[in-house]
């Protein structure tokens, strides 16, 4: 079938209506029309071709939600008429060593991403969630809890997974000091998961209008990272920083914040490589590392932690008119704390 999408045909275009095709739902389908559609630095980075890969026309869209329209006959997770979730993700092997453990993510042979990735059904290339309905697998889906608010849940399914696997992973908890870099909409729900594990957040942000923003969302401390002698304050204390910006940055001034066996963490995947000097990781033994999202059942855990803890992601809904206008904003850092596009203003 053919639905209304919202895409560009370059790297340099605005976005623009399109249409696309979307399969039939097959046996263990669910075919969402999509409600809300967060928007993510990275949908940027791709459409932009700024990762380099990118595979036109590219309509972007990673964190969905929507209503269950149709089911294939072996569905068993959602009924027609469900709230149901997609992430950055709709396939995956299955059968590789990373898939068998819950890591879809890091499939040893791909995982097939939301948007941009071979289409293993109609041929061609994925589309993402700036668009009216999605056929995806139901092994690939979410449930919804029902105590969340719907549109300030759409973050959760990428900005949430990406910083609460990494803090899980990393054993953030009481007792612990953790940095969390950059107050965007990964940044935001760093602060609100790292605070609700119950360590000490300190927030380092290069923009002074966010301080106060930074104490609200649950950092106990808040840098304005230009402030050389606050950030020397930090110097080898953190045991855990989340770097979460978008951007070129110095990496080194983040690694130097850390302590003896302490861990640097990219989820931020800015253009170009980030230089880190020997010294930074070297003195004293400083872990550099990374992560990608989450696999779908830690994205399920996580649904169901936000459920219980009353964590959504803090949102400000624009039409879909409006998708350019925030991405620009966003280039900015002039977002508080996430874009979401309400879908019914697609039609
Ligand atoms: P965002 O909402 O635009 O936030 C990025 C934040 O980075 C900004 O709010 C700003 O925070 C900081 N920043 C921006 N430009 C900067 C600069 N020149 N110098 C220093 N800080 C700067 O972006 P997002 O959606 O949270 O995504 C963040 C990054 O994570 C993107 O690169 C995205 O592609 C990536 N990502 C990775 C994964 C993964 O699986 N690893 C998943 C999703 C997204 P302050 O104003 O507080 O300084
Ligand atoms: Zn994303
Ligand atoms: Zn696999």
């Amino acid at each position: 079938m053919t639905v209304r999408a919202f895409g560009t045909p370059t790297a340099k275009n605005p976005l623009a209506p399109m249409d696309i095709a979307r399969r039939e739902p097959g046996e263990t389908d669910i075919e969402i029309e999509i409600l809300f559609c967060g928007v993510c630095h990275s949908d940027i980075h791709q459409a932009r071709n700024e990762w380099k890969n990118t595979v036109y026309p590219c309509v972007p869209g990673h964190e969905i939600v929507g209503r269950v329209t149709k089911i294939g006959s072996k569905v068993t997770k959602h009924k027609v008429g469900d709230h149901a979730a997609v992430g950055c993700m709709v396939d995956s092997c299955r059968t590789c060593p990373n898939c068998q453990v819950g890591l879809e993510q890091y499939c040893h042979n791909w995982a097939t991403f939301t948007y941009n990735s071979p289409d293993k059904h109609l041929g061609g290339h994925t589309f993402g969630g700036y668009s009216s309905h999605v056929v995806v697998d139901e092994a690939f889906t979410l449930r919804v809890p029902k105590e969340l608010d719907l549109a300030a849940t759409a973050p959760l399914l990428c900005a949430g997974i990406t910083t609460y696997s990494p803090l899980r992973h990393w054993k953030v908890g009481p007792g612990k000091k953790v940095g969390i870099v950059g107050l965007g909409g990964l940044g935001h729900m760093g602060v609100k998961f790292a605070r609700a594990f119950g360590a000490h957040v300190v927030l380092f942000t290069t923009s002074e209008s966010k301080v106060a923003d930074g104490l609200r969302l649950g950092a106990h401390e808040v840098v304005v990272s230009q402030d050389k002698a606050a950030m020397a304050k930090h110097a080898a204390s953190l045991d855990f920083v989340l770097d979460c910006v978008s951007a070129q940055h110095d990496i080194n001034e983040y690694i130097g914040l850390v302590k003896l066996d302490g861990t640097l963490c990219l989820v931020g995947v800015p253009e170009n490589p980030l230089p880190v000097h020997p010294f930074s990781v070297i003195l004293p033994r400083h872990s550099f590392a990374g992560s990608g999202i989450g696999g779908i059942a830690e994205t399920q855990e996580m649904l169901e932690f936000c459920a219980q803890h009353g964590i959504v992601s803090d949102i400000e809904m624009i039409s879909m008119q409006k998708v350019n206008e925030a991405w620009e904003r966003m280039l900015k850092q002039d977002v508080r704390y996430r874009f979401v596009i309400d879908m019914k203003t697609l039609a």
